[in-house]
């Protein structure tokens, strides 16, 4: 779970979430109100994952019958979804990409 570089409050899994749907790339730590980034090695972990989830849709589904191809693809995107709080890590900068 991350943690807030400024006053190191260890963010719950619901409080991650609740800022990974605001629309600006920042985030705001509930204890301290700083300006938190994702990291740029969190980010590039999140990129490979999306990379991995889009290669394993093109190809195991490829295999699997047609009904089942959304199910499997809403899974795999439901299953990142709930992991990412877990490689998310924060930063007083903003990224470089
Ligand atoms: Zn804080």
């Amino acid at each position: 779970m991350p943690v807030c570089k400024k006053c190191s409050h260890h963010w719950s899994w619901t409080e991650t979430v609740k800022e990974i749907f605001t629309i600006t790339k920042s985030m705001t730590c509930p204890s301290c109100k700083a300006i938190q980034y994702t990291s740029n090695k969190s980010r590039i972990v999140s990129y490979l994952m999306a990379i991995v989830v889009i290669v394993l849709i093109l190809t195991v589904g490829t295999f699997l019958p047609s009904p089942f191809l959304p199910v499997f693809s809403s899974l795999l995107f439901v299953l990142l979804f709930l992991i990412y709080p877990f490689i998310l890590s924060l930063s007083n900068e903003k990224p470089y990409f």
